[in-house]
């Protein structure tokens, strides 16, 4: 099919981990199945939530009628929100600040065309990161400067501001943007002041994105950065707190600017009026939906404390709704491999055939913090993986 660009053929489409109703063999498998692998709050919306989207489906939104295509009633809801969880100045923000995406995916997608498309620049991650990055630049042709991070997961800044004066010359295009993620996926870490400072002394030519996902696990932001200088973009979602995934809702805060760029790259009708119902009701109702994080955050740290006693597994610390996780050297010689990957693909087989579905990404485990039920099935099916302590 010589109509389809040759790079294609190099690419997968993307499979959710989640095995689905008609992923028959999965489901005759596995009779439990604990979904820790996406990072999503286990927490539904409240019923009485569900109810008055239900209402909103039934007299508001016009099923025959496209959606609101500006998103103003939503762009200012957000800007309501970040004045009411930052320490930011009423006259500094605006709808105008403000973009919305089919999930933050969207946006991503959009940066990506706007600073990259047709070799204009390159990206430049510090894995292990959020694969998406990559994963989107890669559909587009688009270059990715790729660089391990340091053994404490903060970005080696030295190569990266290398590899930043380094391309551009030869066939490699510029470096266009830095993609971060604060708290980093799949490692927890949040930025540090070290990183923050390079960041900033970046040259204003590099954008650069700061996906704060998980912004309301950690209580992290850079949100005045993207409000202040003309090269930051903010990203975040409905998808994780808010209870939302399934109406794929993002959005991204930045200048003006740089918001109309992404405006211009945005789908007219990119997000349903389902979809724009229900971020509005979730911001309606943001105190109420978010009192669940500190239980999660207590969840995740009792997870957190009972993994590091264990002498087969090495931890780390997060700053957000998930935990990574290696195994320790005992931990390799307990599990009869001579590889890290070899005994996490283990870990992860049994622990999926015992019910539970992790993530095995970035040369580790990334544990989604659930319900309280599901972390002790958790535990469980962990400890009987591993043995008993020696
Ligand atoms: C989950 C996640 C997102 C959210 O993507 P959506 O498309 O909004 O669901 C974005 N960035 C990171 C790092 C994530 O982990």
């Amino acid at each position: 099919m010589t109509f389809l660009r040759d790079d294609l053929t190099q690419l997968a489409a993307y499979k959710s981990p989640h095995p689905t109703d008609s992923d028959g063999e999965a489901d005759r498998v596995q009779p439990v199945l604990d979904g820790l692998d996406t990072n999503e709050s286990p927490l539904d919306l409240p019923e009485d939530l569900k109810a008055d989207l239900a209402e909103a489906y039934c007299h508001q939104i016009s099923a025959n009628r496209y959606p609101n295509g500006d998103h103003q009633a939503l762009k200012q809801a957000i800007v309501d929100y970040a004045l009411r969880s930052g320490k930011i100045a009423p006259e500094i923000i605006s709808p105008e600040n403000v973009t919305l995406g089919n999930g933050s995916d969207e946006l991503i997608r959009s940066v990506l065309m706007a600073t990259c498309l047709g070799n204009h620049g390159s990206i430049l991650v510090s894995e292990p990161t959020f694969s998406m990055y990559g994963i989107l630049a890669n559909t587009l042709g688009v270059k990715v400067c790729r660089l391990q991070r340091q053994d404490n997961f903060e970005a080696d800044t030295a190569a990266a501001q290398s590899a930043i004066e380094s391309l551009g010359t030869a066939d490699v295009p510029p470096v266009r943007a830095v993609f971060m993620v604060h708290p980093n996926s799949p490692t927890g870490n949040a930025l540090t002041q070290r990183e923050l400072d390079w960041l900033k002394q970046l040259s204003t030519d590099v954008l650069v994105v700061v996906d704060e996902a998980y912004f309301e696990f950690s209580g992290h932001t850079t949100l005045s950065d993207a409000l202040s200088r003309p090269n930051w973009l903010v990203l975040r979602t409905f998808s994780k707190a808010f209870r939302l995934a399934a109406h794929r809702v993002g959005y991204g805060i930045a200048h003006p600017a740089i918001i109309s760029a992404l405006e211009k790259l945005r789908l007219p009708y990119n997000l349903p009026s389902f979809s724009q119902a229900a971020a509005l009701t979730a911001l309606a109702h943001s105190d109420r939906l978010l009192t669940q994080i500190p239980t999660l955050i207590s969840e995740r740290d009792r997870l957190s404390q009972v993994l590091s006693e264990h002498p087969y597994l090495q931890v780390w610390p997060s700053d957000s709704n998930f935990i990574y996780v290696r195994l320790s050297d005992r931990g390799q010689a307990a599990l009869e491999v001579t590889k890290q990957a070899d005994g996490l693909v283990k870990m992860f087989e049994q622990l999926r055939a015992s019910g539970t579905l992790i993530r095995h990404t970035g040369g580790g485990l990334r544990i989604s913090i659930g319900t309280a039920a599901e972390n002790r099935r958790t535990l469980a099916n962990l400890q009987q993986v591993l043995g008993s302590k020696p």
